[in-house]
């Protein structure tokens, strides 16, 4: 496939050659025709005097030269000048007197003949109709003749009418010419002014070409140069750069969410190993110390685990693998298990963990990622709040939606925290002032675990409000793939 400057240009010299050309042919037939109708009117004009004049002398002489040579005469009266050819005495030739409009050179007194006797004998012998002009070769040039045959006085007189017709013949033919230089030298012309144009046009393309071709995941920030925002090749390069814009920002987040996956990691494989380290190079350590060792070693396996979970299922939902594996299930009896699975946790605390008789709902979705979901909130409320406190957690019909709300009387949420609250790995101030243990404290990924549920579930995690007194999140799913029997 040639380039589209290449096409271009072929295009435009293809239109070009056709227009040129169809003006060419009209302007070149419409002369033809006017001329031709010209000396079609002067030869209608001249045969009608030499017909009169003919029909004039029928009967009048005695004798065939009589009556020749007074024709003769009476015509050249009329203006005209006659000649005959030496081998056909009863043809006459009838030409206007002056056949030369340049130098005026009356043909009457050139020797005749004024055309080519042997040219006028060919064309007469092939002449079909009378009232079809023909050309005929003359020493003066090219003559336009109008031939016909009539009888007097029992004589067959082949009569013709004949005009000059090498101006026009001759402007017809050099216009043809002409026609035929012209036609490549319009052609190149139409080729380089194509190609020039089609170039012009598409050297903003070649330079945003080679700017994309330098543009790769390192340099992914810069972006093409727009010349004119408001032309095509503008709008183009501006959405190329939005599409730059969008996979710079995921690379970004890409990066972002690397480095602070491995620096999460570090923590507990640190934990890991010292204890590991310590425990081995005290030889005389009691069975109490290998124990506190293990344990400690245990807890930071746990932690390492729930990460790497929790990271796997991010990257498996930004993958866009199909994590939701929908089926029907009692959205009541979720809440009540997750609540039931957390109760020792609370307990340890000292936090009650209430919540008033459930609606029962039959929901179409997935129960593991739902409950995940809910622990993750739950257990923040449990973890940031102060012992002897109590969390709420409701089930409720809301219009289109269930809303399930975990209620705290936490420290609540720093204004300057809220924005950011549900980005990976977050942690916000009530974190570091909770953490009680490394163990313990969480990795900032429980919240964007829970909203990327509930947004594959269709719905959607917010925090409602959040003051010094407490927050409440709640997660918010879709009623119509669910129908709610309330008991
Ligand atoms: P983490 O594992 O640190 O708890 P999350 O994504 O679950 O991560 O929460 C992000 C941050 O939001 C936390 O570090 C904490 O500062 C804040 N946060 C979440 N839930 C609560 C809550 N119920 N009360 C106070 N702060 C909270």
């Amino acid at each position: 496939m040639p380039s589209i400057r290449l096409r271009l240009t072929a295009w435009n010299a293809g239109v070009l050659l056709v227009i040129v050309c169809a003006l060419l042919l009209s302007s070149y037939l419409f002369v033809r025709y006017v001329s031709l109708e010209q000396v079609r009117r002067a030869l209608d004009q001249e045969k009608a005097v030499v017909a009169s004049t003919v029909a004039s002398h029928a009967n009048q002489h005695a004798g065939r030269d009589a009556l020749l040579t007074a024709l003769i005469s009476d015509l050249q009266t009329h203006g005209l000048a006659v000649s005959r050819p030496p081998d056909a005495p009863t043809t006459i030739v009838a030409t206007p007197a002056f056949i030369d409009e340049d130098d005026r050179v009356p043909s009457r007194d050139v020797a005749a003949p004024t055309v080519d006797w042997r040219d006028l004998a060919t064309k007469l012998a092939a002449q079909k109709d009378d009232d079809d002009p023909f050309n005929v070769r003359g020493p003066h040039g090219t003559m336009r003749v109008l031939a016909w045959r009539a009888d007097v006085d029992s004589m067959s007189l082949t009569l013709v009418a004949a005009q000059p017709f090498h101006g026009t013949h001759e402007l017809l033919e050099t216009a043809r010419d002409a026609a035929l230089v012209a036609l490549p030298v319009a052609l190149l012309i139409s080729l380089l002014t194509g190609y020039a144009l089609a170039r012009r046009a598409l050297d903003p393309v070649a330079a945003m070409t080679a700017e994309a071709r330098r543009i790769g995941a390192r340099n992914v920030h810069e972006r093409l140069s727009v010349r004119n925002p408001d032309d095509e090749l503008g709008q183009l390069a501006l959405a190329f750069n939005e599409v730059l814009g969008r996979v710079d920002s995921a690379l970004e987040q890409q990066r972002r969410f690397t480095a602070d996956a491995s620096h999460e990691l570090r923590t507990p494989v640190a934990l890991i190993r010292a204890e590991a380290e310590v425990a081995l190079s005290s030889g005389d350590a009691t069975d109490g110390e290998y124990r506190a060792a293990l344990e400690a070693t245990r807890d930071g396996s746990r932690q390492l685990s729930r990460i790497v979970e929790d990271l796997f299922l991010l990257a498996r939902a930004d993958a866009g693998q199909t994590l939701v594996v929908p089926q029907q299930m009692r959205l009541d009896d979720m809440v009540r298990s997750t609540i039931q699975s957390l109760r020792p946790l609370a307990d340890a605390k000292g936090i009650a963990l209430e919540t008033r008789p459930l609606p029962v709902v039959v929901y179409r979705g997935d129960e593991g990622l739902l409950r995940r979901a809910l622990a993750n909130l739950v257990d923040n409320a449990i973890k940031y709040s102060s012992r002897g406190a109590r969390v709420e957690i409701k089930l409720e019909p809301a219009g289109d939606a269930y809303v399930i709300t975990v209620t705290d009387s936490g420290p609540g949420i720093a204004p300057k925290d809220q924005p950011h609250l549900f980005e990976r790995f977050y942690r916000g101030d009530s974190s570091r002032a909770h953490a009680e243990t490394a163990a313990s404290a969480g990795a900032g990924l429980g919240l964007a675990i829970a909203r990327d549920v509930a947004e594959l579930h269709g719905g959607t995690l917010s925090l409602r409000h959040s003051t010094d007194t407490g927050s409440v999140f709640e997660i918010r799913l879709p009623a119509d793939q669910a129908n709610i029997i309330i008991s």
